[in-house]
């Protein structure tokens, strides 16, 4: 194919999905079920990598951080969510706009789209598939949660593993996401991004981060794709 193609990155929480808590109530399932006692504290998991919500749990818990702890706890959590796989859509919901612009890019042969998310891989599916999104993103050119701590590292995993279809440039990388985690990672990635505001940070808070183009949510499919694609060729990059 000539001409630019994209490398689109989902985020899921707060971006394509919002899933009001869940999250917790699963954290607090599998760190009973993993050490025999209650959580205790807030569990801050917003845009941040399970692997650094599980180390900062380890921690405040006085729980030596081993691989085996901290493996422990991502197999509990693991569980946690497929045994209450069944419960994730009375307690979520897909955002506006989500699932037309996911269909959008899945119909677009110059778009290769999947999903770049603080998610354990089996969670991101159980909460791709609850809502009938899970065939519309390429899992295999994704990224997760346990593939590195660090958000920003996960866009190197992902264009590793988008390397068979093309050694996507800089400016073919477009990240979509609601917190300025995501912005850090396109920042330090050196990729672009497309902000949305239907998490916890405002559009001001998302600019402040660093984010040039900020969307309300994304129920303006047109815009989306502007934004998506905008300067795709010469670069329309974080500030
Ligand atoms: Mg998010």
């Amino acid at each position: 194919m000539t001409g630019p193609e994209l490398l689109v990155l989902w985020d899921i929480d707060n971006t394509l999905i919002s899933a009001r808590g869940f999250g917790k109530l699963m954290y607090r399932e599998a760190f009973l079920t993993a050490f025999g006692r209650e959580l205790n504290g807030p569990v801050d998991l917003g845009g941040r990598t399970e692997l650094d919500v599980i180390a900062e749990i380890l921690r405040q818990h006085g729980i030596e951080h081993t691989d085996e702890a901290s493996q422990l706890l991502a197999n509990a959590l693991a569980n946690s969510f497929e045994s209450n796989r069944a419960d994730l859509p009375g307690h979520s919901e897909v955002l506006p706009g989500a699932l037309k612009a996911l269909e959008h890019f899945a119909d677009d042969p110059r778009v290769h789209q999947g999903v770049l998310t603080a998610n354990l891989p089996s969670v991101a599916r159980i909460k791709l598939e609850a809502f009938g999104l899970a065939h519309l993103v390429d899992w295999d050119v994704s990224a997760f949660g346990d593939d590195h701590a660090d958000r920003a590292e996960l866009v190197t995993f992902a264009r590793e593993r988008a390397r068979h279809i093309r050694p996507f440039t800089d400016d073919e990388v477009v990240l979509i996401g609601d917190t300025p985690h995501d912005v850090h990672a396109a920042v330090t990635a050196g990729v672009r991004l497309v902000a949305v505001a239907t998490g916890r940070s405002s559009g001001e808070d998302l600019r402040r981060a660093g984010a040039t183009a900020v969307l309300d949510d994304l129920s303006d499919l047109g815009e989306l794709i502007r934004q998506v694609w905008s300067d795709a060729a010469q670069g329309n990059r974080t500030a």
